[in-house]
């Protein structure tokens, strides 16, 4: 898809998530992302152990998170790199689910784990790296289940809106779109977090759009900042990494927000979200 919709063009090739009607609200267990709710989904980047993942989630839960994200199955850029612990960690976010009621958003990678995974999942991510994973996109689009799609480093909005389409022509039209930065010439952030295409999908599409500013930055004192403007252009969440001791963490750690951080983001967060009109969801 080289150049961008025109507006009639939009509603042509993408029937199903061009805004036409009014924002979509995605709810999973009683919480809310969309329309006039605010989700604040945080946790670790990756599940390491019961112990890890069990503080992360009670720290969260306090500090008034309505989503526990933590990664089970982990793409990963080196082979040699912790691949994630795959069905045992799911089986510990299944507990930290039991004790905070936090609903739980996980990776699915391969099309194989489809079951496993949405056997856990209370929405299903799609990380930046499978954004067009056509096969893997039909296969959540035959569930019931929400899925987060998260937008590849290289792709533009028409292909991240292309991919929701994907998931709803196969029936699921329950799906938050994620901006978590894209690969330009800038350096001193990890990537480069494109608010100014939330503000795009704000206006094209029905569907809850959330910011992830712990990837974009991939440094812990850019989060806030940028969890701040997120809020202020119009998005309806964030999704933030969060560690009991980052600096120990085994994947992503320079981005990774302690507890008490955490707290404090969400409450700023929380602030612009409601001079915007939103309710924490
Ligand atoms: C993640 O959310 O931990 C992740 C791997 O993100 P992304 O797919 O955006 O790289
Ligand atoms: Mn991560």
């Amino acid at each position: 898809m080289a150049a961008a919709y025109s507006r009639e063009l939009l509603k042509e090739a993408l029937p199903l998530v061009a805004r036409e009607i009014d924002s979509t609200v995605v709810e999973v267990r009683g919480r809310k992302i969309g329309g006039a709710y605010f989700g604040l989904v945080a946790g670790p980047c990756t599940v390491e152990s019961r112990e890890q993942t069990l503080v992360t989630a009670r720290a969260v839960a306090d500090a008034g998170a309505t989503m526990l994200r933590g990664g089970a199955f982990k793409p990963r850029t080196s082979p040699y790199s912790f691949q994630g612990l795959g069905s045992e960690g799911l089986a510990i976010l299944r507990e930290a689910r039991e004790e905070t009621g936090l609903p739980i958003v996980t990776e699915l990678l391969d099309p194989r784990h489809v079951e496993e995974v949405a056997d856990t999942a209370d929405v299903i991510q799609i990380g930046a790296r499978n954004m067009q994973n056509s096969g893997l996109l039909a296969e959540v689009g035959r569930l019931d289940k929400p899925v987060l799609i998260k937008r590849g480093p290289a792709a533009s909005v028409d292909e991240l809106l292309m991919a929701a389409e994907c998931v709803a022509k196969e029936g699921n039209e329950q799906i938050v779109l994620c901006e978590r930065g894209i690969k330009t010439f800038e350096s001193r952030t990890r990537y480069t977090l494109d608010l100014g295409a939330v503000a795009v999908l704000k206006r094209e599409t029905h569907l809850p759009v959330i910011v992830d500013p712990s990837h974009a930055a991939g440094r812990r004192d850019l989060v806030p900042p940028l969890a701040r403007a997120a809020a202020a252009v119009g998005a309806d969440g964030v999704l933030i990494e969060v560690h009991p001791q980052p600096d120990e963490a085994l994947c992503d750690g320079p981005q990774q927000l302690a507890a008490d951080e955490f707290a404090e983001v969400a409450g700023e967060i929380a602030a612009v979200a409601r001079l915007l009109g939103k309710q924490i969801g």
